[in-house]
């Protein structure tokens, strides 16, 4: 049975190397070329995720991931005194730039067939020639999201998301930081010795900041990087939503079409890869059982994705809240709270997991 996966950014390159490493059969549509190459984009992934990628997707050269074994955590107060430090002699995640994992991806996938929807009706159309036939979407703004899964959960978390690369003198480069600031978290991802990737969430006041505040900003909380330039700003609107249901019919959602979170603590991919796992499983179970796949597939997929998403979302829904909430009592509870967290090692231990498993092995 044949998979149609609609898609070609980072979640159906992805799926689609699931799926050839599975041997389902499966073809890929895109409305657009893959995110330009020159994007500064990066992507931190879990120490987890990492393990599941070399086991059941693809090994990603060495050289092309930063290790990362030391998070801080630091607030409006002072950026030098961290408030929450998280350290584990394993690494906690890695960085990786989102354009060579989508290279990689593509390279391992050159002998399938990529076919571009030309006609506004592909989308219809599909619908009627495919009765049977499994729809995964990992699109956004399509026929099918628009006409099927308009019941979700919505956040408008006020903010946009500038990221950058910083270029500045060759460091030993492990140690992740994140600055709750009164504009919004802004978080210094390393990349390699000599490079930084920022991401900076600002909470949208009149206009859109230029480049040049941007980085007058980031100069003024940076004390860690001695800094040469900084790459062109990309940005990103960031807003939450999740999916009430999964699927419909023979449509599944997949990827941030699926749930969008805020990217303070570098989940929403992971989240992604998290539920390829488990989809996974469901399609090779079936495959092997030579049962269609159908429904009570993705019923069950749904089943034991949805409960932990949600939750897990909530989590960083609520971190996200605690530390805006903090801004306007000039930051009276996060000089307290994350102190207390610091001090107990089980609590500490919890957060460590929750970013490496997400809930379900808690
Ligand atoms: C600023 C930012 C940083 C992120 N960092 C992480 C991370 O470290 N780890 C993780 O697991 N997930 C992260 N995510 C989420 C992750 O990028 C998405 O889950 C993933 O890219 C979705 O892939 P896609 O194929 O569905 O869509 P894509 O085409 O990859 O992305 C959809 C849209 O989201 C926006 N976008 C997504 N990611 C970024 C980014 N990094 N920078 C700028 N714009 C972006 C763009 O507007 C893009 O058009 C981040 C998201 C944002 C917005």
């Amino acid at each position: 049975m044949k998979i149609s996966i609609i898609g070609n950014s980072l979640t159906g390159l992805i799926l689609a190397k699931a799926l050839a490493n599975k041997n389902i059969n499966f073809e890929i549509f895109y409305k657009a070329k893959t995110q330009n190459l020159k994007s500064n984009r990066t992507i931190a992934i879990t120490n987890k995720n990492m393990a599941f990628l070399k086991a059941d997707i693809l090994t990603i050269p060495k050289k092309l991931v930063n290790p990362v074994n030391e998070i801080g955590i630091l607030t409006e107060n002072d950026p030098l005194k961290e408030v929450l430090n998280f350290e584990n002699k394993k690494v906690l995640f890695y960085l990786i730039r989102n354009h060579e994992l989508i290279k990689i991806l593509k390279r391992s996938l050159n002998k399938i067939k990529f076919t571009k929807i030309k006609n506004k009706r592909f989308y219809e159309k599909m619908l009627n020639s495919c009765k049977n036939q499994l729809i995964i979407n990992c699109e956004r703004n399509n026929f099918y999201n628009n006409s099927f899964f308009n019941q979700k959960f919505t956040k408008d978390y006020k903010s946009i998301a500038y990221t950058s690369i910083i270029k500045h003198k060759s460091i030993q480069n492990n140690k992740a930081r994140q600055i709750f600031t009164n504009y919004g978290p802004l978080a210094f991802l390393p990349l390699s010795k000599t490079m930084t990737s920022v991401v900076f969430s600002i909470r949208k006041r009149n206009n859109r900041l230029l480049d040049e505040n941007i980085k007058n900003l980031i100069k003024n909380y940076n004390k860690y990087y001695d800094i040469k330039n900084f790459s062109k700003f990309e940005i990103a609107e960031l807003k939450f939503e999740a999916a009430r249901y999964y699927f419909h019919n023979n449509i599944l959602l997949f990827g941030d079409a699926l749930h969008k979170i805020h990217p303070l603590a570098g989940q929403g991919f992971n989240m992604t890869l998290r539920d390829l796992k488990i989809l996974v499983n469901e399609l090779v179970k079936s495959k092997n059982l030579g049962l269609p796949f159908n429904k009570n597939l993705l019923s069950s997929f749904q089943n034991k994705t949805r409960p932990y998403n949600l939750l897990y979302s909530n989590g960083i829904n609520l971190i996200e809240s605690f530390f805006k909430f903090d801004t306007n009592f000039n930051n009276k509870f996060s000089s307290s709270v994350p102190a207390l967290i610091n001090k107990n090692k089980k609590l500490k231990d919890f957060f460590i997991n929750f970013a490496d498993n997400g809930l379900r092995n808690i």
